[in-house]
């Protein structure tokens, strides 16, 4: 080396690299190319140095980018060159205590090629091990106490290595050198089986194979999986199934399958190339698929998914998972393993209590948990992913946002909630943590919320909540003694949108869902919402037509409940005419008089845009089920029906004038009725349903001028609802922006909250203002 041109060469590295082998990738790199110096891992990212010739510095420094492992990603990498201090060698560093903690936290990753094929190498000391793992794969969210991460951190830290596993984790050169989990048959986890009352069956690969043998005789197992207990259960045994639908109390909802192999799912399913590579991704999530016509139920018993055309499938993403699948070689449903609408659950002892009843026998090991991660279910639309829970695999990677922002926590909606923390300028975004109906959900809600700003030593600022006063996060969010900044529901939505798009205003946004806390104290649902020169406040341009829902929340399982309030709008107390359509046939004559009082006089029966609750109305007119087990299971069901061949779309009324607009499905609903008493089948109701919801959405953008039309809300799970959006938008020459990394349903609705209070707050020049945060998002009109 040239004494002449040595130099030091010092790099930050901020991204996902903690976790993901990026010190031994740096190791062997510099190594490799003769360069002295270090690299230490801290709170705040990836710190190295090293020392040589400049040129040789300068293709370290592109290797860095280039040559990457497979699950880093680096946003910044800063590079300064300095005087050399003469270094000896090149050494890892242990990692640095201190300072503020912004070093990324990696999702959990599905089991390796390697891993995979040493678990099924009877010449492997790993031969049949359910917990191996490396620097490329395992368990990493599911298991991290605190920052930075190392193995003192994680749930691993009561396994102490054998000297093998040592010897691996402190080989630069070996795939599991600094590989936290890092674990074998001598040192690491283990299995045990335990009957309904928690006895131990048996252990190790017998607690295995005892599993899978009882699963084969039809029996119902819990499984303590990688983020939380999952219910499997032989998803060919039809009483099987409909069993765990009974224990579990979920009627109707569509289970998830696991398959052994990918080749067999395709014996069932049809399987693009998108989702092919969606299954086989290190996430792993579930995959929504089309069922094969014909074949399809040979294989899975009809009551995994009644009466809908998709079946959820995912492939083993633990070694567990694949040694199980292994063993029964048939496909089995493997769902949250909780009852219905509280969360999984991850503690043994606790499950025995909380599934007593549920399961036969439970497959348990003794490496604990320490968040719940459920799995992470997504479908392909408009030829890319979209993500429609986020939880294992994704959670908490962050959203990047262009400037740093003060800490914020933002608390979410009540149903499908996540909670999110602003720290510098990315956005954590957590696990689905679910609906916060029950007690369970609550508790797990309250661990969330502290759980952010506890793996980040971060102390918010301020914290941000939904308009609606009776969410129990919003509840929460007052309970705090921090400022409380309110966000209106749908705003949420767009800004979430806008967010993960990386746009700027002037964007239109359509927010169409279920039920959203509107400011003027009515539900909405059906808005067209529009950002009017900066994001912190907003112009409602447009909504649907309003109508009463009779009998309120009760409407959400009830469709014919939406339907009557929907014909009420329109023919006031001559509904009673349309005796004969289907919501009506629902109601015993005796209860016309109350329904009707309850509509005129508006009690119990509140004002609402929703799109969601039009959907429900629109199903149940077509004589759809008139009573459903979980929001959103009619409108799927007339997704479902859709005929792809038929044509033509229904009038509608556009009302301008001061803002918002009304958009008026009278005409549609008229129509509806006359095709009905005209005998038009359903499937051509549904297709041209759809379509015309679609042209409303263009008619307010034609008028708004608006290029860049954002879709989000609920609804937009709606493949069909989206794709004839996109489309039509395109056509008429809108630039359509929907979601993909965050869901479009109300589980982002936190990170929207945090882009509301970051925009409201750089709208507020002084410190001294910032006591003013405790007031509402409204519209300026
Ligand atoms: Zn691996
Ligand atoms: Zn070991």
């Amino acid at each position: 080396m040239n004494p002449g041109s040595l130099q030091r060469l010092r790099g930050v590295v901020h991204g996902m690299v903690q976790g993901v082998g990026f010190r031994p990738f740096v190791y062997r790199q510099a190594t490799e190319l003769g360069l002295h110096g270090w690299v230490q891992n801290s709170a705040q990212g990836l710190f190295f140095e090293a020392e040589g010739d400049r040129e040789i510095l300068q293709t370290f420094a592109r290797n860095l980018e280039s040559a990457k492992p497979p699950r880093a990603v680096i946003h910044d990498l800063e590079l300064s060159y300095l005087e050399p201090l003469g270094y000896d060698g090149f050494e890892i560093r242990r990692s640095a205590e201190g300072g503020a903690k912004t070093a990324l936290i990696i999702p959990d990753i599905a089991t390796c090629a390697d891993c995979l094929r040493e678990i099924f190498d009877p010449a492997n000391r790993r031969y049949r091990y359910p917990f191996n793992n490396c620097t490329n794969c395992g368990p990493r969210f599911s298991i991290i106490e605190a920052l930075p991460y190392d193995r003192p951190n994680t749930s691993m830290k009561n396994f102490t290595m054998c000297p093998e596993c040592s010897r691996e984790y402190h080989d630069p050169l070996d795939r599991r050198f600094d590989a936290q989990p890092v674990a074998c048959p001598v040192c690491g986890p283990q299995l045990a089986f335990w009957d309904s009352n928690g006895e131990v069956r048996t252990e190790r690969d017998d607690a295995l194979k005892e599993a899978a043998a009882w699963i084969r005789d039809g029996k119902i197992v819990a499984l303590k999986g990688l983020g939380g207990f999952q219910l499997l259960v032989d998803a060919r045994q039809e009483s099987a199934v409909h069993q765990l639908r009974v224990r579990k109390r979920r009627e109707a909802k569509p289970f998830a399958v696991m398959y052994p192999l990918l080749a067999m799912a395709r014996h069932d399913c049809e399987i693009t190339d998108l989702e092919e590579k969606l299954l086989r991704s290190p996430e792993a999530p579930i995959v929504l698929l089309r069922k094969k016509i014909g074949r399809a139920h040979v294989r899975i018993a009809t009551s995994v998914a009644p009466g809908n055309p998709n079946l959820g499938v995912m492939l083993p993403y633990t070694p567990l998972h694949h040694l199980l699948m292994a063993e029964l070689g048939f496909p089995v449903v493997a769902t949250s393993g909780n009852l219905t609408d509280e969360p999984i659950c991850t503690d043994a002892t606790e499950a025995l209590t909380r599934l007593h009843g549920v399961a036969d026998g439970f497959l348990v090991h003794d490496r604990p948990i320490v968040r719940h991660v459920d799995d992470s279910v997504v479908c392909v639309a408009c030829d890319r992913e979209l993500i429609l829970r986020r939880a294992r695999g994704y959670a908490p990677a962050p959203i990047h946002l262009r400037t740093p922002q003060p800490t914020t926590l933002a608390v979410g909606a009540h149903l499908k909630n996540t909670v999110a923390l602003s720290v510098g300028a990315e956005v954590f975004l957590s696990q689905h943590l679910g609906d916060l109906s029950t007690a369970e959900a609550h508790a797990a809600f309250h661990k969330s919320a502290a759980d952010l700003p506890h793996l980040y030593g971060a102390t918010p600022e301020s914290v941000v909540c939904d308009l609606h006063p009776e969410y129990l996060s919003t509840k929460y969010a007052e309970s705090l003694s921090t400022q409380v900044l309110r966000v209106q529901h749908h705003w949420a939505h767009v800004l979430a949108c806008l967010a993960e798009n990386g746009l700027e205003p002037p964007v239109l946004g359509v927010a169409w869902d279920g039920t959203g806390y509107g400011t003027d104290g009515t539900i909405w649902g059906g808005e067209f919402l529009a950002s009017n020169g900066s994001l912190h406040s907003f112009d409602r341009v447009a909504h649907l037509r309003r109508f009463r829902l009779p009998g309120g929340d009760a409407a959400i399982k009830q469709p014919c409940r939406s339907a009557v309030g929907l014909l009420f709008e329109i023919r006031g107390r001559h509904l009673v005419d349309e005796v004969d359509l289907p919501p009506l046939r629902e109601f015993p004559a005796a209860h016309f008089p109350p329904l009707l009082a309850m509509l005129e006089k508006g009690v119990n029966a509140p004002l609402t845009s929703s799109a969601g609750r039009l959907f429900d109305a629109v199903a149940s007119l077509v004589g759809l089920p008139q009573r459903v087990s979980f929001e959103g299971q009619a409108a799927m069901e007339l997704e479902f029906a859709i005929d792809p061949h038929a044509d033509g779309v229904y009038p509608f009324t556009f009302r301008r004038g001061t803002l918002p607009h009304v958009l008026d499905w009278q005409p549609m609903i008229e129509q509806i009725l006359s095709e009905l008493r005209q005998g038009v089948p359903r499937e051509v109701i549904a297709a041209k349903f759809h379509r015309t919801l679609a042209t409303m959405v263009v008619a307010v953008a034609k008028e708004r001028s608006a290029k860049k039309v954002l879709l989000t809300g609920g609804c937009f799970q709606n493949r069909a609802l989206l794709e004839c959006c996109v489309q039509r938008l395109r056509a008429e020459g809108f630039q359509p922006f929907w979601h993909r990394h965050v869901p479009p349903n109300d589980g982002s609705i936190a990170l929207g909250q945090i882009i509301a209070a970051a925009s409201h707050r750089s709208a507020i020049p002084t410190a001294s203002s910032m006591h003013d945060l405790n007031l509402t998002l409204s519209p300026t009109s």
